[in-house]
């Protein structure tokens, strides 16, 4: 069953997980219902990409009025392809959430368990990873696309919250809409570097599917290395939706060939 559920025109949410956490916030934005024009249409949520600054901040602007979370209760993150992470803290509110500029600088993740502070992250095809361990109320959110991904950034959060206490069988994650592997085509380099974290797993994410081109599973390599690092497997939902194959719901970097918006994927606890 799919995980992510559409709301309106703009949003999908985890609702299985809404559901069994009271006070939860959780899922993604599509590209639809925003006033970005061009190749940006509409719904772009990405400050970065060379849109018009007044139309980001009007779109983010209906976003927080949609999830009833004030932009000064946001954070967002530069993004830069790595595995660092960043515990937020209340303090932390509202920083990148009307520029990029502010946002936390070579940053791919955060996770709290504070209330009243929404984690965002962007996304046009790489993969959303959505965490939560309800007994400590932490949640977190990362954002992995294949460097992201082979650099195994799941498993560093993981890592983060066993510091914290929290047990790897606690943790559920939610991987989001994101590029499927028919969409997703690698050169050997890529697949080379899959090929070293993989040592020992029952089936391979990728498929040769001509001289030197592989179709890559980015959302099935993130399973399997969440799976490694602990996870349950059946604590694991993983969406259907491509990026690419829904182009007419999502922003995709690779369909669009490089000229696209971004998503915005959203986790957090409403203020009591
Ligand atoms: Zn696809």
């Amino acid at each position: 069953m799919e995980p992510f559920i559409i709301k309106n025109e703009s949003l999908l949410t985890i609702d299985g997980w809404m559901n069994s956490n009271p006070g939860l916030v959780a899922g993604i934005t599509t590209k639809l219902g925003g006033q970005s024009k061009g190749s940006f249409e509409a719904l772009n949520l990405g400050f970065h990409v060379g849109d018009i600054f007044n139309d980001v901040c009007a779109n983010r602007m209906k976003v927080s009025e949609l999830l009833d979370f004030p932009l000064a209760t946001w954070v967002s993150a530069e993004q830069t392809h790595d595995i660092f992470l960043q515990k937020i803290t209340k303090a932390d509110r509202g920083r990148g959430s009307i520029s990029y500029e502010q946002s936390f600088k070579s940053t791919d993740g955060f996770y709290t368990s504070e209330e009243g502070i929404l984690l965002t992250l962007c996304f046009a095809d790489c993969v959303p990873l959505f965490f939560i361990a309800p007994e400590y109320r932490m949640i977190g959110a990362a954002h992995a696309g294949w460097k992201g991904t082979v650099g195994q950034i799941g498993r560093e959060m993981i890592k983060r919250w066993q510091e914290e206490g929290i047990k790897a069988e606690k943790v559920f994650v939610a991987i989001g809409p994101s590029i499927c592997e028919k969409c997703y085509i690698v050169d050997e380099r890529v697949v080379n570097l899959v090929e070293n974290i993989l040592e020992d797993v029952d089936r391979k994410p990728y498929n040769l599917i001509s001289e030197g081109q592989y179709s890559l599973n980015l959302r099935e390599l993130n399973k399997q290395t969440l799976v490694k690092a602990g996870v349950p497997k059946e604590n694991i939902i993983v969406t259907n939706y491509c990026s690419s194959c829904n182009n007419h719901l999502f922003f995709s970097h690779r369909k669009s060939h490089g000229k696209a918006g971004r998503m915005l994927s959203f986790i957090g606890w409403k203020e009591n």
